[in-house]
């Protein structure tokens, strides 16, 4: 049951059964297409007049199209019904601390064009540079005025309701309105989040259903730092100001490794990419210079795990290691919120097989139930670009939303 809040709520007006019904057409359109208006009016269990009526109304805004003729035992072939995505984009952008990712795509997350640069420490020439590339993008697909918006998943805290920065660590960005100054300049609406609530909204809205079809799974990205994207019940939690999930900062230590967030001891000081290399290469992670140093050394964890296939014990050692305190993190994820799956995206996904027992025999110690520790973990592949398919589903989503009422 959800209480109603009523000091904040929207009611319902004449038209709201009508929005409802329809976005239940357009997503059912989305999940099982092809399909017929017959097979629809069949999954919905409304009369063939009303789906009828709602499938124009989609047609007429161009939001789904009728694609080959389907099947029938006998009479009129029915003409099957698809969700338009091909010739809708979206650009999409990836920040992190090392590499800022511009991809532009379709709305079912297919890439069209990709480039990237290394991300500017200000968060103007931030904004210039993004705005400049962008242009290139869309120019060079000769796509413009077809985008109907961009995406930015970014490491750090997003206020939800305004698109303001409020954090992000690893960047020293506080309290930025990237939002405003993009939109003003690229006249395109901007959607920021957190990159790990954007790749839990991609598995929600991009990823075919079946394949992590659940309700309840947490999204760990790992790469720069450490992120998690908590769904709860089909949505994502974000807490009472938006800054829920920081598991990156949970403490596993009391001194430890110093993380950029200013902390010690933070689980991704243990368990980054940084903190793999870091390891490896014997350099302890004292403050963010040598943070800036080990960026600077160019040295990075695709080379690394490149030399643990090749037989180099150490590389071998260090990727082993952040399995173990990868694993500790699940365990406390899974403690804490009982979710459905951990889905994992970064690099490190790349030497799975590497890292997987580690992390299963630290889950096992960690949990409490047989349950708990069979929960699945599985990775989600770094060729499957789902930070820049999070940023793309920030722009799709909320055009396949329910309508909220009360
Ligand atoms: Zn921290």
């Amino acid at each position: 049951v959800r209480k109603i809040n009523t000091r904040n709520f929207t009611r319902a007006t004449r038209t709201t059964p009508r929005q409802v019904n329809r976005m239940i057409v357009l997503n059912l359109v989305r999940e099982h297409q092809p399909i017929s208006r017959a097979e629809l009016a069949r999954r919905i269990g409304i009369g063939r007049g009303m789906v009828t009526a709602l499938v124009n109304e989609l047609l007429a805004e161009a939001l789904i199209y009728e694609g080959e003729v389907g099947h029938a035992a006998r009479g009129r072939k029915p003409k099957l019904l698809y969700v338009r995505t091909r010739d809708r984009l979206v650009v999409a952008v990836d920040t992190r601390f090392t590499q800022t990712y511009v991809m532009l795509s379709d709305f079912s997350g297919r890439k069209l064009a990709l480039e990237m640069f290394q991300t500017p420490y200000s968060p103007e020439r931030f904004v210039d540079e993004l705005v400049q590339r962008i242009h290139g993008l869309l120019d060079g697909q000769g796509a413009e005025g077809e985008c109907e918006g961009i995406g930015l998943a970014i490491p750090g805290m997003i206020e939800h309701r305004t698109g303001r920065i409020l954090n992000v660590p690893t960047l020293r960005w506080r309290d930025v309105d990237l939002r405003g100054r993009l939109q003003s300049r690229l006249h395109l609406p901007v959607h920021i989040e957190r990159d790990a609530v954007a790749c839990a909204l991609a598995q929600m809205w991009l990823t075919p259903p079946g394949a992590h079809g659940a309700d309840n799974f947490v999204y760990v990205t790992v790469s720069d730092g450490i992120g998690t994207g908590l769904v709860v019940n089909g949505e994502v939690v974000r807490g009472h100001g938006d800054t829920a999930g920081e598991f990156g900062h949970m403490g596993i230590s009391q001194g430890g490794p110093f993380c950029l967030c200013g902390s010690q001891g933070c689980w991704e000081a243990y368990a980054s990419n940084p903190a793999t290399v870091a390891r490896y290469l014997g350099r302890p992670l004292e403050d963010r210079e040598s943070y800036e140093r080990l960026r600077e050394g160019g040295f990075t964890i695709v080379e690394l795990i490149a030399r643990a296939r090749a037989a180099d014990p150490a590389a071998l050692a260090a990727l082993r290691e952040t399995g173990r305190y990868l694993g500790e993190g699940f365990g406390s994820l899974i403690n804490a919120l009982n979710p459905g799956r951990i889905i994992v995206g970064g690099e490190l996904t790349a030497a799975w097989e590497l890292v997987s027992g580690p992390i299963a025999e630290a889950v096992a110690r960690r949990t409490l139930t047989a349950a708990a520790a069979a929960t699945p973990i599985t990775p989600e592949p770094a060729e499957a670009y789902p930070r820049l398919r999070g940023a793309t589903a920030l722009v799709v989503a909320p055009l396949f939303a329910m309508p909220r009422v009360a």
